[in-house]
């Protein structure tokens, strides 16, 4: 297969790079200061995509790469690849669902005990020797709260699951209400918020769920909620999001993901009702290797003609 020509347009795990540069003819787009100088060079030669969450496939690049097969995304999140355009001609789409789905789970549940218990802070504490001078204040307990999770699909099930076994109840909204009587459907983001102490955002991004955490959902949350963003930066408000916590209108949030990473409002350093993650929720060894060998295999899969692992489009 070393004849086939595939373009990598983000940074992945090295594994997964020298994977690939072993098994195809590798071309780096980062290697090409202008992207455009390449595309009219070698962009007909290109059969394959390889990108991931941050970076995928446009409509500009596919139209620049006249024999384009196939996206395979290290990543679940397909926000960043236009999935119209690929289906309209016909190129098929990979991701790496369900190998990730604990990491990411694992984390929610970390930056939720992490935000009511205040665990960075009071490292911080210990460590600046203020404890010397007093005991750390009280905080607010996790067990038994009510978690809303938006979008109860892989991810947010394996959260919802988790929580259960700190005896939370669970609500949750989708555009599809499941066949899960545990837990408490709401047919909207706004109902959903009122009635949980802790929302968490777990759909995936579309133009329908970009910034499904607005000024209205925030206040519906209130000084006393919590909200955890596991899923893309782009779901919440962030200027609301970031009024709303200097003015004490949300009580904390935790956020792997930004809207415009790697930036983070500058003004959330100084809060200590937020923990800010950057965008590790696949971040392990273990699960980035995992999804690194699902796009090898859909890449090998596709080019021996037999069924993709993971197809998408
Ligand atoms: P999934 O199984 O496809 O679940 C996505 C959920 O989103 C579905 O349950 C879907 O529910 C819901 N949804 C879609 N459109 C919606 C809408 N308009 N309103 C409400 N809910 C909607 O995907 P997953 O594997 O759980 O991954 C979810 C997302 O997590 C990914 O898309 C990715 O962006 C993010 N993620 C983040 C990290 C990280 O590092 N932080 C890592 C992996 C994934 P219905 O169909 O019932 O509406």
């Amino acid at each position: 297969m070393e004849s086939i020509d595939v373009l990598l347009v983000a940074q992945v795990l090295p594994y997964l790079e020298q994977e690939l540069s072993k098994r195809y003819n590798l071309f780096r787009i980062c290697d090409y200061p202008q992207k455009s100088q390449f595309l009219t060079q070698h962009g007909a030669l290109i059969r394959a995509v390889v990108g991931n969450g941050s970076c995928g496939a446009d409509s500009e690049l596919i139209d620049a790469l006249p024999n384009l097969e196939i996206v395979s995304s290290f990543s679940v999140g397909v926000d960043k690849i236009d999935l119209n355009k690929c289906k309209e001609k016909g190129i098929c789409v990979t991701n790496t669902p369900d190998v990730l789905t604990d990491d990411v789970a694992d984390l929610a549940i970390g930056l939720m005990l992490t935000l009511l218990r205040r665990i960075c802070e009071c490292d911080r504490f210990v460590r600046s020797g203020d404890w010397k001078h007093g005991d750390y204040k009280l905080t607010t307990k996790f067990s038994g709260k009510t978690v809303g999770i938006i979008g109860l699909g892989r991810i947010g099930t394996a959260i919802a699951k988790r929580a259960e076994g700190f005896n939370c109840s669970i609500c949750y909204y989708s555009r599809t209400q499941k066949q899960e009587p545990k837990y408490k459907y709401y047919p909207n983001v706004v109902e959903l918020a009122s009635n949980c102490d802790i929302l968490v955002v777990a759909c995936s991004l579309t133009d329908e769920t970009h910034h499904i955490i607005n000024r209205e959902v925030i206040n519906a949350l209130g000084p006393k909620g919590f909200l955890i963003n596991i899923g893309r930066g782009k779901h919440v408000d962030e200027p609301e999001l970031v009024s709303a916590l200097l003015e004490g209108r949300l009580g904390g949030a935790g956020l792997d993901v930004f809207e415009n990473e790697p930036h983070v409002p500058e003004e959330l350093f100084g809060l200590e009702n937020v923990v800010l993650l950057p965008h590790v929720g696949s971040g392990t060894v273990e699960t980035r290797t995992a999804m690194a060998d699902l796009v090898l295999g859909n890449l090998e899969a596709h080019f021996l003609g037999k069924p993709l692992l993971t197809p998408l489009v």
